[in-house]
């Protein structure tokens, strides 16, 4: 019998083991087992149970055989390993990564190496005082062996004082002087327990002679009538543990240990009075709609296109609700929860004790008891980032994808998975009604509502008829000629702030770039100081008084010289979002201001507190890049300023003018949410560019035009299937060798039916010591380009090129 099994490594290839029959008639597709695999042991997903052994073996090849089964139950559902199955075939992806995402964190079994020391090791280490046969490693090692008989081998290492592997090892093993043995560590997370105490059954009270501290614990576990946690206990009474450990001698109370619950909402209020809301007649219309998609209990994808401030929070809340209703659950994903615990919370308060959320912010412990609760059927609603898609739901009734044209979707390391679309191959599969949702659908989505391949449905009003904000361009050109030196506030800008200020109104200020300044540059030389690992310009920050690379964080002192040509004229070049708030306060120094970029939100909360904070009016400008933009609910901000528009506006990427209009209706949507109407400013050199119009008329269907007529005169999704071939490699040479290669090969089968742009120096060409080149596909069909795809990594196998370093990004999101 045999199992052909995916390894959670970057290989997109299978390997077939013999399989001992009593796990051969255990497992399942989706359960791991542990195996062999070039001289280690690994787990590996069974993808596949078969009698025969497989076809194309080559003759006299041994199979080597499974270890041992690692899960005793499968952790993942036919219905998920169809899925993962569908995202590494489409996306070119491992299996076994992709199946890993489908298991609880930190899942990935960790071996033990623990050397035992055999009769051999002995006689030899005794016949060595005259033979001097060991070497001194060798000597050391069975030493310490002989005092403990058995280590794990790093302890072996570090108690015989020096590094040592396997290798060192290799001769003791050959001559039976010790043994290896490969053994699996516990999990990395684990359920937490706790332990309690409670009073022991019938026990008269009264009756007993007890110390003082004593009696206290007596009487407040009796009014308790349960177990209550020691530690709680302990402190509450501030007594000492000796007290409790008396009365446990005595026979009068009983410990107990019980898992507890890591809960990543602790700290939010529970479920309040649910308060009934009116809808709005646009709610009650696609309400309409969408619970008859839901009662269908069959796949529907819709799209529902809602203006910022028109409710669709609320709408999605009535839907989970009725999902569950029908004895069904919910999945909502968000790009990331972090940026708004707002909602995580009205979830919470809306839905109580159902929902799961999971999110990169949280704890090991906290995600794996979420993945447990949702597993064993106690949540019913998750609400998570893209990861979360993988979730153990089933049953599932209803996926909604907020803010579905968020880049933050698509992953950009293997496997390149996109979250939406992968939302609706889960919905087909469960049955389910899909909901992608935005106020500026992605470009594609929008495509395929009007092609009717999604249901539409439309929210073009706020909430109590309140007005979409009004969006002026600021001309920065004519700001520059009156004033006559670059400023990074306009006159206009200043005036209005103030004004806000003064109404005791609050400012959201957009910069997208964090740091002080964004390069340095040297006069002398023209040289821009750039990162050694990246070819990128390193950004100052004030603060820590470094240059920081924002792409592998490198850091370095500020040089006072040109680390070229030894000039001193440095000079700092370029906004961010640091100089931004320093800036701000010299202007306004009676006002509040607080920032909230990724250096302000390094510890833990600090993210939530900032907007708390500001919430709650204890800010009055709150400055920061795309993190102030997302999704915030933030009542009596009255104005917000888009520093610098223009900047992505150039990137040499199709998607910068779609991205950009995201970018600048998000964080147009921010104002006027509350009683008063909101006002929003762009300051920009090209004041005439159509997206920056379109965004201040808030048309979202003009921009779709003309991006519509640009995708289709260049060739790019919908009107052609994408796929970007990278290498990447820290060898320059290596790096050009394997993408000539490999483009040479492509050329040839795609000859006459796609088009290919490069093989190229990626725009980023070295990031993170490694040089990249890229070479980008357009196939007319996704069919076609699959096929070429594939005959090219065969044949380039085949040829000897190293095919674990091209990386195959599918519908790619980002080419730079
Ligand atoms: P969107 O996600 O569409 O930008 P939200 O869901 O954040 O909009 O809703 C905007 C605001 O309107 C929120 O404060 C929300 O609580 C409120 N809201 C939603 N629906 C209603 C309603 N029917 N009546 C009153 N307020 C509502
Ligand atoms: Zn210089
Ligand atoms: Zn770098």
């Amino acid at each position: 019998m045999f199992l052909e099994v995916a390894l959670p490594l970057p290989l997109l290839q299978t390997f077939t083991y013999r399989c001992p029959s009593d796990i051969f008639h255990q497992t399942q597709p989706g359960q791991r087992v542990l195996v062999p695999f070039r001289n280690q042991r690994v787990s590996g997903f069974v993808v596949k149970k078969t009698e025969q052994p497989p076809k194309d073996l080559p003759a006299n090849t041994t199979l080597k055989e499974v270890l041992e089964l690692i899960d005793p139950s499968n952790l993942v559902s036919a219905e998920l390993f169809q899925l993962a199955e569908w995202v590494s075939d489409y996306y070119f992806a491992s299996r076994g990564e992709v199946l890993r995402s489908c298991l609880p964190p930190k899942s990935n079994p960790k071996m033990h190496k623990i050397v035992m020391l055999l009769q051999g090791g002995l006689d030899a280490l005794e016949r060595d005082e005259q033979t001097a046969e060991l070497s001194l490693k060798e000597r050391q090692l069975l030493r310490v062996l002989g005092e403990h008989q058995a280590l794990e081998l790093k302890e072996l290492a570090q108690r015989a004082g020096f590094e040592a592997g396997e290798r060192d090892l290799r001769r003791l093993v050959s001559n039976q002087c010790v043994q290896i043995q490969h053994q699996l560590a516990e999990p990395a997370v684990t359920p937490r327990f706790q332990k309690s105490v409670a009073l022991r059954a019938h026990t008269a009270v009264e009756a007993l002679k007890l110390t003082g501290q004593q009696n206290k614990v007596v009487q407040s576990l009796k009014a308790r009538q349960g177990p209550m946690p020691v530690a709680a206990l302990l402190e509450e009474l501030s007594i000492s543990p000796s007290a409790l450990n008396s009365l446990h001698r005595r026979g009068l109370v009983v410990f107990s240990s019980e898992a507890v619950r890591r809960d990543p909402l602790r700290s939010v209020a529970a479920l309040s009075s649910s308060n009934e809301r009116t809808h709005t007649s646009e709610q009650v219309s696609v309400l309409k709609e969408l619970h008859e998609a839901l009662s269908s209990a069959s796949f529907v994808p819709a799209l529902l296109h809602g203006v910022t401030g028109s409710g669709k929070t609320e709408v999605y809340l009535c839907l989970i609700e009725a999902s569950l209703q029908r004895g069904r659950t919910a999945l909502m994903l968000m790009p990331e929860i972090g940026l708004t615990p707002r909602v995580a919370e009205e979830f919470r308060q809306r839905l109580g004790p159902d929902i799961a959320i999971l999110h990169s912010g949280l704890s090991d412990g906290e995600r794996f008891d979420e993945w447990w609760r949702i597993k064993r059927g106690e949540a019913r609603v998750v609400i998570g980032t893209r990861s979360a898609l993988f979730a153990p739901l089933e049953n599932l009734g209803l996926i909604v994808v907020d803010e579905e044209h968020d880049p933050s979707y698509k992953q950009q390391e293997s496997p390149r998975y996109h979250a939406r679309d992968t939302a609706l191959v889960r919905g087909k599969l469960a049955g389910a009604l899909v909901i992608l949702g935005s106020a500026t659908p992605a470009v594609e989505t929008f495509h395929n509502a009007r092609s009717g391949k999604y249901r539409y449905l439309r929210m073009k009003s706020r909430v109590q008829s309140r007005p979409l904000p009004e969006v002026t361009l600021v001309d920065m050109r004519e700001e520059f000629k009156t004033s006559g030196k670059p400023a990074v506030f306009s006159g206009t800008l200043q005036a209005q702030v103030a004004q806000r200020l003064e109404r005791k109104e609050q400012v959201l200020v957009l910069l997208n770039r964090r740091g002080f300044s964004a390069s340095v540059l040297c006069r002398s030389c023209g040289q821009n100081i750039q990162c050694r690992n990246c070819s990128i310009s390193l950004t100052f920050h004030r603060a820590a008084s470094r240059l920081v690379c924002h792409y592998c964080s490198y850091e370095q002192r500020v040089p006072k010289l040109c680390p070229r040509c030894s000039s001193e004229h440095l000079y700092f070049q370029g906004d961010g979002t640091e100089k931004v708030e320093a800036l701000l306060e010299k202007l306004f120094p009676k006002a509040r201001i607080a920032r909230l970029d990724r250096d302000t939100v390094q510890r833990k909360n600090a993210h939530a507190a900032i907007l708390r904070r500001f919430q709650n009016g204890e800010t009055d400008i709150l400055a920061g890049t795309q993190m102030i933009s997302k999704g915030h609910d933030f009542h009596n901000v009255t104005l917000a300023a888009i520093l610098s528009a223009d900047s992505s506006l150039s990137f040499p990427d199709f998607r910068c003018a779609e991205r950009t209009f995201h970018l600048l209706s998000q964080m147009s949507g921010r104002p006027g949410r509350g009683e008063l109407p909101g006002q929003v400013l762009i300051q920009t050199f090209h004041p005439e560019h159509y997206c920056l119009k379109l965004v201040a008329q808030h048309d979202y269907e003009g921009f779709f035009e003309k991006e519509i007529r640009f995708r289709k005169m260049m060739h790019y999704p919908p009107f052609t299937s994408l796929a970007n071939l990278l290498v990447r490699d820290r060898d320059l040479d290596k790096a050009a060798h394997l993408i000539n290669g490999i483009g040479k090969i492509v050329q040839k089968l795609a000859a006459g039916q796609m088009r290919l742009l490069g093989p190229a120096l990626s725009p980023l060409a070295k990031l993170k010591s490694e040089h990249r080149f890229q070479l980008l596909i357009k196939a007319r069909t996704r069919q076609q380009l699959r096929e070429v795809l594939k005959q090219s990594l065969r044949l380039a196998e085949e040829e000897g090129l190293e095919t674990s370093k091209i990386h195959v990004d599918i519908d790619p999101q980002n080419i730079m």
